[in-house]
Parts: structure tokens; C-alpha cells; sequence
């Protein structure tokens, strides 16, 4: 097991990045952490506003793809780890421009790599998605870590190219890396552009619901909490070079998660609105834990029936939250 006293956490203002940092600060023994963040629309220092005291919290903003910014911090910070976060994540947006996607995802990555190679920083991690495995069939099994990649948007594109580098980065270079790749999170602090966000928000203000095409998309949900326990294991005991799934054993179509949505929100079904689907949209998501549970003793703990209902209390209780993020207030 690594022992981890000192992180470089990249994109801790958004959702996921967030939730991991609370994680590993509740631990009473845990790491102190460098929050390094660019601050696009994605990033929200809302999301640890209440942290500004905490002695082991520091927050730089910078761009991942910022090499000086980025060789500066890496080499002065005395780090035991870096785990990335930092991405642009949000397919649609992929679609209109992928730019943005390979300036951060790729160039970003790399430059993180190089960072780390240069400082001798011991063990490097990236957040990475089961979207870079592509699409499967109703009945196809779930996708392994040996699945090749075959990603079919510009934000999966992007993210299998990020894991390529760092796999090349392990094989060329000996770094010690490791790959988690994870399915659809939901949660607390997640951008309202989202599926399970946008329809809370939606559905607790009356208004439609827009699910593309014929909503029988499936996915596969896990509670943010679980990922983030998933991140914090494969940090501590993934072996260097390896892949290591995370998925919530939670394959729901988009319809049955809408439904369920009116439903913990007390909303009508006539606010379902059936809106052209995504281009290139995959059909199914699935993914295979095995390797997880069995080598880190990692397992998924909230259901989704559960952690859907207590994320509507969330958005519900945190209504100031969602205000700010909707006016653009939170851009400061
Ligand atoms: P998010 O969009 O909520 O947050 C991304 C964060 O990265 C933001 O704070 C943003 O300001 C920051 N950022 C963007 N570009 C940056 C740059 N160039 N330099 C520094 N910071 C930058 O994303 P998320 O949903 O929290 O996802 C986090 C990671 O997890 C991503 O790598 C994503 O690919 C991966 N992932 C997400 C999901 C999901 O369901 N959301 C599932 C699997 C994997």
C-alpha cells in the first residue's frame, strides 16, 4: 500500500473532484491536498467554499495544459501523488467543439505526465470514463479492462487518447500509473448540464424534461461517493501500469430514470419531452467490477434507488447552489 500524505488534485472545483477531496479530508489521518484548477464553466469553488480555513486544503488555479504553471507547482510541491480530474466532460459540448477537449484532455494530460516524470512525483493516477470502451448490444457482456477501446464521441475520443498516453507513459518511461475508468456518476455537486441534475432542477421548477430520442439509452449509474471511494483505492493499492473499473451494478434506461425522477420529485409524466437524440449517441453501457473488488476490495455500497433519493433531497436542500450556478453568480 502507498502511502499518500501529500496530493495534487487536478479539477477539485468540479463534481467528482470535489466529492473526492471531502472524502479524503474527512479522514481524520488523511493526505493534505493542492487543489489545481483552471476554473472553466465546469468549476465551481462553491463546491468547497466551506473548506477555505482547512489547514491540509490550498487552492491554485491554473490550466493543466499551462506548462510552466503546472513544471512550477509539480516540482515545488513535494507531492506523493497526482490524480486528475481536470477534463472537459460534457459530450454535447464535445460535439459543437472539440478543441477545448483536446487542449485539456489530451495536451493537458500529457503535460501533467511530463510534470510528474520531471519531479519524480511516485505514483500518478487518471480519472478516466467507461465511455472510451464505446457501445454495446443489449445482450453483449459488460465491458472488461482488456475490452478495446473504441470511444465514438470527440469527449471519448479525447479521454481514450489521455489513457494511451499514460499507458505510454508506464511502458516508455517505467512511470508508476494507473487507470480507473468509471461509469455515469450522480451526486451531490454535479453541473445541472447532466442528465440527473438537469432533471431534478428541471422537474422541482415544472419544467420539461428533454430525453433524446426514444430514452431506451441504457446506463449504468453509480453513486459519486463509490467512484471516489473506487479513486482512493486504486491511489493506495493499484498495482503500477493497470486499468481498474468502477460501475454502480445499476443498468437503468434514461426513460426508467426520468420516470423515477418525476417521482421522487412529485412531477407529472406530461413533462417528458422526447427531443432529437444525440448524434452518435451509444446505445448501452455496462461494466465489469471484477478486477476491482476482487484486487483493491473495492464494492459498490449505495443502490441507486437510494442514492437517487437522497440526491433529490440534495438538490432540494440546496437551492441557493443551484441559483448561483443557473445566474452564472458562482463565476464570481
Ligand atoms: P466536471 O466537468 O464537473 O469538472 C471538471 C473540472 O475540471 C472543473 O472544475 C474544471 O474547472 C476543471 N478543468 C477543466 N479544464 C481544466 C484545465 N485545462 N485545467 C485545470 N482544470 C480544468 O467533470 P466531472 O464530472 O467531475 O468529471 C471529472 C473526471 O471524471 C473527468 O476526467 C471525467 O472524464 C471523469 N469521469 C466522469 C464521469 C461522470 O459521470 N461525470 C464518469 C467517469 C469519468
Amino acid at each position: 500500500e502507498h502511502a499518500i500524505k501529500n496530493i495534487l488534485v487536478t479539477g477539485g472545483c468540479g463534481f467528482i473532484g470535489a466529492n473526492f477531496i471531502r472524502l479524503e479530508l474527512a479522514e481524520r489521518e488523511g493526505p493534505s491536498i493542492t487543489n489545481v484548477d483552471a476554473l472553466t464553466y465546469a468549476g465551481n469553488p462553491d463546491n468547497l467554499a466551506d473548506l477555505a480555513g482547512n489547514r491540509r486544503y490550498r487552492f491554485v488555479k491554473a490550466d493543466i495544459a499551462d506548462r510552466s504553471a503546472i513544471f512550477d507547482l509539480v516540482a515545488s510541491g513535494g507531492f506523493d501523488a497526482i490524480v486528475n480530474f481536470a477534463a472537459e466532460s460534457h459530450v454535447d459540448r464535445s460535439i459543437d467543439d472539440a478543441t477545448p477537449f483536446l487542449r485539456t484532455n489530451v495536451l493537458g494530460t500529457q503535460t501533467l505526465l511530463d510534470a510528474a516524470r520531471a519531479a519524480k512525483v511516485p505514483r500518478y493516477v487518471q480519472v478516466s470514463t467507461d465511455e472510451v470502451y464505446g457501445t454495446l448490444g443489449p445482450r453483449d457482456p459488460a465491458f472488461e479492462e482488456t475490452t478495446p477501446l473504441a470511444p465514438n464521441s470527440p469527449y471519448s475520443a479525447s479521454k481514450a487518447a489521455a489513457d494511451f498516453l499514460v499507458r505510454a507513459a508506464y511502458h516508455t518511461h517505467g512511470m508508476d500509473t494507473v487507470i480507473t475508468r468509471c461509469s455515469n456518476n450522480y451526486g451531490p455537486y454535479q453541473f445541472p448540464e447532466k442528465l440527473i441534475p438537469l432533471f431534478i432542477t428541471n422537474a422541482l421548477d415544472g419544467k420539461p424534461l428533454p430525453v433524446y430520442g426514444d430514452g431506451m439509452q441504457v446506463r449504468d449509474w453509480i453513486h459519486v461517493r463509490d467512484h471516489c471511494r473506487g479513486v482512493a483505492a486504486a491511489l493506495r493499492r493499484g498495482r503500477p501500469g493497470e486499468v481498474y473499473n468502477f460501475g454502480g451494478r445499476s443498468e437503468r434506461y434514461n426513460m426508467d430514470v426520468t420516470k423515477a425522477v418525476l417521482e421522487l420529485t412529485g412531477r407529472p409524466e406530461t413533462l417528458i419531452r422526447h427531443v432529437t437524440d444525440r448524434p452518435g449517441h451509444d446505445r448501452r453501457y455496462a461494466v465489469n467490477c471484477a478486477k476491482s473488488e476482487s484486487e483493491l476490495g473495492w464494492k459498490q455500497t449505495v443502490t441507486f434507488e437510494q442514492g437517487l433519493a437522497e440526491t433529490v433531497e440534495w438538490y432540494k436542500a440546496n437551492s441557493a447552489w443551484i441559483d448561483r450556478v443557473r445566474s452564472g453568480a458562482y463565476r464570481g
